[in-house]
């Protein structure tokens, strides 16, 4: 019997934060689609240790940190890495129409280095950019293969058709640049994935347009021109479902960047501080702004290691958005970059030969010189860096600045416990500056409300029955589908 109507498969990010993974298939269209190839990054660095890897696609399988394939009507999903290490794919075919990646955050993209490269990959311009620079900088490993991916590259306002299925993509606010949600016209009706985003960053604009565009498919919402009325056919009464994160839906903080600028001024108001030490994801672009500004603005210097340099460096480079080229690597001489030893790595010998062939190559510091730094420095770290501390003159005193990416998603692999530990030993207090990038749970609410759907699925979130409890007796309704589950929609 043929099956009929569009099913989904939730392979990753459901009772979890992050991992994200759920198979669409649109039987009207003859289409399988994944929407994000996520890792569960928590689980992942609870089994492997830092530079630890997995022996083989099987192995993460078995862990249940990728899908198990032949429990789904899917075909040579995964790499022959066998084949692949002498760089010649000639995969098998598959019946995968397409991945959608909606950021590059490793619990959304980490398994598409598994992938049959026959799949092709949607996702944004600099969403692949991102990838891609993640991917040069780091050591390849089964982990970190992302030769020869079918990339199909898409910008807010294209419209995708896979086999007819009409996809929009749509971007929103996140901790990262280059995060988008997906609007999927399916044969059973729209549905809506959130991707991650929030409410309270610098670009939250871009989630009201997600926003927007999911209402232009609303019937309910009138056109603006005589033009756009032909459209009104295709029109829908409600969202048929909305696969929505819900990373905080029942916790917040009131918090935004520009609080978190606001409170790094405060710490300049009788600061008895010499240099702070600074700890932030990399790839928060919006972080790094704040922190180098106020830097800037003080007449503070701010340094970087030469992967952080390479890495901003790439997203500085030929950007249509005006905050993705600020800081600037080149123009910002307040940036110096410490660099490592001789160059070993491709990256490293592209950032050095750039920043001297603009005359900046004044702005690199050695590990020696680490301890002739005067008063007035920002240092950013890891946690693997703590160390530097020795290195620094004795007489500067210092503090350390926590500004990390949320507990238990994307790369949460330093213990900010063992941190402040470590540095109140050496008579350095800590801080916590932070504003996260999951939307607050009156915003979430917002959102839901404002697509109001006939049915809600939560993802990305520890929290699923929350969900479940605020939108009861509701028009909602809310499905919790447990790993490996389905919804048909009929
Ligand atoms: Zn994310």
């Amino acid at each position: 019997m043929k099956t009929t109507g569009v099913r989904l498969t939730f392979l990753g990010g459901v009772n979890e934060v992050g991992g994200n993974n759920v198979l669409l298939e649109d039987f009207e269209y003859d289409v399988k689609i994944f929407l994000d190839f996520g890792i569960n990054i928590k689980k992942f660095n609870d089994i492997f240790e830092k530079f630890e890897e997995p022996s083989s696609i099987k192995e993460l399988i078995k862990l249940g940190l990728l899908p198990k394939a032949e429990d789904l009507s899917v075909k040579n999903l995964y790499l022959n890495y066998k084949t692949s290490k002498d760089k010649k794919f000639q995969e098998p075919s598959t019946n995968i129409d397409g991945i959608l990646v909606s950021h590059p955050h490793k619990d959304h993209f980490y398994g598409l280095s598994f992938t049959n490269r026959t799949i092709p990959i949607y996702t944004g311009v600099f969403t692949k950019k991102i990838i891609s620079a993640y991917y040069k900088s780091s050591r390849h490993s089964i982990c970190n293969n992302y030769d020869g991916l079918d990339w199909r590259l898409f910008r807010t306002g294209d419209v995708l058709d896979i086999k007819g299925l009409e996809i929009v993509p749509v971007h929103v606010d996140h901790s990262i640049p280059a995060a988008y949600g997906f609007i999927i016209k399916t044969s059973k009706g729209i549905v809506v994935y959130s991707g991650d985003f929030r409410m309270h960053g610098p670009l939250s604009n871009m989630t009201q347009d997600f926003l927007l565009e999911i209402k232009k498919n609303l019937s309910n919402t009138p056109s603006k021109d005589l033009s756009d009325q032909d459209l009104e056919k295709d029109k829908t009464d409600r969202i048929k479902l909305l696969i929505c994160e819900g990373t905080h839906i029942n916790r917040g903080t009131i918090e935004s960047e520009e609080f978190v600028e606001q409170n790094l001024e405060q710490l300049f108001v009788d600061n008895p501080f010499d240099f702070f030490l600074v700890k932030y994801d990399r790839l928060n672009l919006d972080r790094f702004r704040t922190f180098s500004f106020i830097a800037k603005k003080y007449g503070w210097k701010f340094i970087i290691t030469e992967k952080d340099a390479y890495f901003y460096y790439v997203m500085n480079k030929d950007e249509i958005y005006a905050s993705m080229k600020d800081p600037n690597i080149i123009d910002d001489d307040h940036i110096i970059i410490l660099s490592w030893g001789n160059v070993k790595y491709r990256w490293q010998e592209k950032i050095r030969q750039k920043m001297y062939s603009e005359h900046k190559g004044y702005r690199f510091i050695t590990q020696r010189d680490i301890k002739d730094l005067q008063k007035g420095f920002f240092f950013c770290i890891t946690s693997l860096q703590k160390d530097i501390i020795e290195k620094i003159n004795q007489n500067l005193k210092g503090a350390f600045i926590s500004s990390s990416i949320d507990p238990y998603t994307e790369e949460y692999l330093d213990n900010n416990r063992t941190l402040n530990h470590y540095f109140r030993k050496h008579g350095i207090p800590s801080y916590k500056i932070h504003a996260s990038g999951h939307a607050m749970p009156h915003h979430l609410i917002n959102f839901i409300n404002s697509v109001n759907p006939e049915y809600l699925v939560p993802i990305h979130t520890e929290h699923p029955l929350f969900f479940r409890d605020y939108f009861d007796n509701s028009e909602i309704n809310v499905i919790i589908p447990n790993k490996n589950e389905t919804i048909d929609l009929s």
